[in-house]
């Protein structure tokens, strides 16, 4: 494949040093292309083109620039197959899940972004005799958008749309661990024509890149997705400079099967939502909270369905699992399933490499899909966001338990309600500490709606309206009528 490179100023670049970084396919742990190594030199150029853009672009009338916005999802939607095959080379996912959902997914986040701006109001207060106010919302300048790797297109224009669609512009960071698409988004993003400059990435090194995005004095807000400890670091360089920024960070998300949850309609929901994308999605369940007086038929019913799963080459159409996103992440995933072991849990299916993969497959990050039980609720294996294709099993006594039980973690991003007790969900649904519950489903995403979590899974809420409001700033304009 070619090289990826930067888009800075409206051109495809090289790092100024010259230096690149290769792109390993998890699935074979071979090369497949390399990305600019960029230095805080080329994150510089990069804000400088970004400012020189922002008179022009959010001066704009809006339709003009959600046209433009709405000119590149068509252009992802063409790319599709190619899109959807780069990201499952680069990051190991299942060539469907990109196909059918992550490359759809992020050419809807620019024309969800692009419509929402179209149907945006601002406040108006009314003082009666004494005049009234009115709430202009303006754009707050250069964004830093910084990106993780496991659903690497999506999650990236999920931050850049809502921020370019409000009239800011911004300067990218996808993971260094998955450049690719985020490449081709540079290229699309020329041939959409977005005027040169309001739209720039730059590849590398997230303590140098991302770090340099944090710290520049002209970057005033920074939206971050990543691990809660990354989080940490952002807040701590951002805060004295008093940043706007957003975190949606890392989840231990709890699913409850209540008592009289229907277990055959919930139980391919709750597979898929353990083990998509080898459970690296912030929102996969990784903690299944069964009512005691299920846990046997429940098991019955889910081992065999998860020892059924494929695991294999992510291009091939009959793997429903592919593989990890690289050798380390492996190796940090099967220590916490030996952590497990020691913490006394037992393993009830899955824990190792799959046995019967493809030669041309031996370097991979491969793991079949690992179920645990018998781990007390304080273990770190129970606390701890694990990030991979592993769940852990445990029984509750009352519905009160499930609730105490699904709260105690430091995490609040997601949790999943299995029942067909109306006034039971509502009630759980006020007293789980997360930022989405779902009931009776799961990932069914309503972009309208807001995004982001409790406690330590992040800090500020991203999604429709709330997203319009972080991008801009208020100012309060305030009539007063003649006496
Ligand atoms: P990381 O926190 O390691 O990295 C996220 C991004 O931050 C990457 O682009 C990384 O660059 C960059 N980065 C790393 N160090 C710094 C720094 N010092 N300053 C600025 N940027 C930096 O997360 P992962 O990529 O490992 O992603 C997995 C995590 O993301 C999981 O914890 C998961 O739960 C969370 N996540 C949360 C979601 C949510 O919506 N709440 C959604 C999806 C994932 P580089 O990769 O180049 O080091």
């Amino acid at each position: 494949m070619p090289d990826v490179l930067n888009l800075i100023d409206g051109a495809l670049v090289e790092a100024r040093d010259g230096g690149w970084r290769d792109s390993i396919n998890p699935a074979t742990g071979e090369p497949h292309t390399r990305c600019p190594d960029s230095s805080a030199a080329d994150v510089d150029r990069a804000v400088s083109a970004a400012r020189e853009a922002f008179p022009g672009w959010s001066s704009l009338p809006v339709a003009e620039r959600s046209d433009a916005l709405r000119r590149l999802a068509d252009l992802i939607d063409e790319h599709r197959d190619d899109l959807a095959r780069l990201e499952s080379i680069d990051q190991g996912k299942v060539l469907s899940q990109a196909r059918e959902i992550e490359i759809p997914r992020s050419a809807a986040n620019f024309r969800f972004f692009a419509g929402a701006v179209e149907h945006a109001a601002s406040s108006f207060h009314d003082m009666g005799g004494a005049g009234f106010n009115y709430t202009l919302r303006r754009p707050r300048g250069v964004v830093g958008c910084i990106a993780p790797w496991n659903l690497p297109l999506y999650l990236f224009t999920w931050k850049i749309a809502p921020a370019l669609a409000t009239g800011n512009t911004v300067v990218g960071k996808p993971s260094e661990l998955t450049p690719a698409t985020a490449g081709r988004l540079g290229e699309l993003a020329i041939e959409a024509g977005l005027p040169r400059g309001v739209l720039n990435i730059v590849h590398g090194d997230g303590a140098v890149v991302g770090h340099r995005l944090v710290e520049h004095p002209e970057v005033g807000t920074i939206t971050f997705t990543g691990g809660t400890s990354t989080g940490a670091r952002i807040a701590e360089t951002a805060g004295p400079l008093f940043k706007r920024i957003s975190l949606e960070l890392g989840g231990k998300n709890p699913v409850v099967v209540c008592e009289d949850a229907d277990l055959d309609r919930a139980m391919p929901h709750i597979v898929r939502s353990a083990f998509s994308n080898q459970g690296q999605i912030c929102l996969c369940g990784s903690r299944i909270l069964v009512h005691r007086s299920r846990l046997e038929e429940f098991m019955e019913g889910f081992l065999p369905r998860v020892s059924a799963l494929r695991t294999g080459d992510p291009l091939d159409p009959e793997s429903d699992l592919g593989a990890l996103v690289s050798r380390e992440h492996l190796d940090k995933v099967q220590a916490y399933i030996e952590l497990a072991r020691s913490e006394g849990g037992k393993v009830a299916c899955g824990g190792r490499r799959p046995p019967e993969l493809p030669d041309r497959l031996d370097g991979g990050a491969f793991l079949e899909p690992t179920v645990l039980m018998g781990l007390p609720q304080s273990c770190r294996t129970n606390q701890e966001e694990i990030f991979g294709p592993v769940v852990s099993v445990q029984g509750f006594d009352s519905h009160g338990e499930a609730v105490r039980r699904a709260n105690d973690v430091p995490y609040g991003l997601a949790c999943s309600i299995w029942t067909n007790d109306l006034s039971r969900a509502h009630g759980m649904a006020a007293r789980i500490d997360a930022g989405i519950i779902w009931v009776n489903c799961w990932m069914v995403r309503d972009l309208r709606t807001p995004f982001g979590g409790w406690k330590q899974s992040g800090v500020g809420r991203e999604g429709g309206e709330e997203a319009l409001r972080f991008f801009t700033e208020s100012t309060n304009v305030c009539i007063g009528f003649e006496p």
